[in-house]
């Protein structure tokens, strides 16, 4: 495919995605510049980032540090007005890395993790904001905090001098999302904390209209991945 159908798909896929974003704000009596679209390229290629760069976004999700450096040190120097977000799952021996790389980390999930991240941020001198994964569906899998040890890991990361962005959830797959999210809007809230990491490509306007203030979208915006 020639650069520029890659741009005009690119630019047609991003513009859909920002529709839907505006009409779930709307429906929900927000307004979507409250809603941080987070284009996550994990598995895309240099040559499919940037048609979505030309077609003015500038948010993107990694969920591996090694692939983000392969991909993301050089396109920064050309686009220098990129923030990247780590949404994968983090080692406590890559959290230097880590902090030292994106702007923003969304799954800080337990005390070794969180100490060696506060660690990092000293001596980095460099404090990202993060979020806290809560494991919402209570699947022994994945990742993410239990909600049961959610309140000490917040004073945690309090204590340790780390940014609380808010809470990130990852909701268990082929069922309703609509009440994970809900939950987590209000364990957030619960906890005063206000930014909300949860929606991905097939329930972006349900997390929307639940109060998500960051969605995590890939396949919608950059189609299957490698
Ligand atoms: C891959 C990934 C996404 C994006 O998933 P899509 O369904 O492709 O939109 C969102 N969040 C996390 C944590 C991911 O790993």
């Amino acid at each position: 495919m020639t650069g520029e159908s890659n741009d005009n798909e690119a630019a047609q896929r991003l513009a859909r995605v920002c529709d839907r974003i505006d009409r779930a704000a709307c429906n929900a009596g927000r307004k979507s510049e409250d809603v941080v679209l987070i284009a996550v390229s994990k598995t895309q290629g240099t040559d499919d980032i940037v048609p979505l760069i030309h077609a003015g976004q500038r948010v993107f999700g990694e969920n591996r540090i090694q692939e983000a450096h392969a991909k993301w040190p050089a396109l920064r120097e050309v686009y220098q007005d990129i923030s990247l977000h780590m949404v994968g799952q983090l080692q406590s021996n890559k959290a230097e890395e880590a902090v030292a790389l994106f702007d923003f980390i969304h799954s800080l999930d337990r005390p070794s993790l969180l100490m060696a991240v506060a660690r990092a941020m000293d001596k980095l001198g460099r404090h990202p904001p993060c979020f806290i994964q809560v494991n919402i569906g209570d699947e022994s899998q994945k990742g993410g905090c239990a909600i049961d040890a959610l309140p000490a890991l917040i004073a945690a990361a309090q204590g340790a001098g780390i940014p609380l962005a808010g809470l990130m959830c990852v909701p268990p797959a082929n069922v309703e999302a609509a009440p994970y999210f809900a939950l987590l809007a209000k364990i957030a809230r619960d906890h005063d904390l206000t930014g909300l990491s949860m929606g991905m490509s097939g329930d972006y306007e349900t997390a929307v209209m639940l109060g998500a203030t960051h969605i995590r979208v890939g396949t919608a915006l950059f189609g299957a991945r490698k």
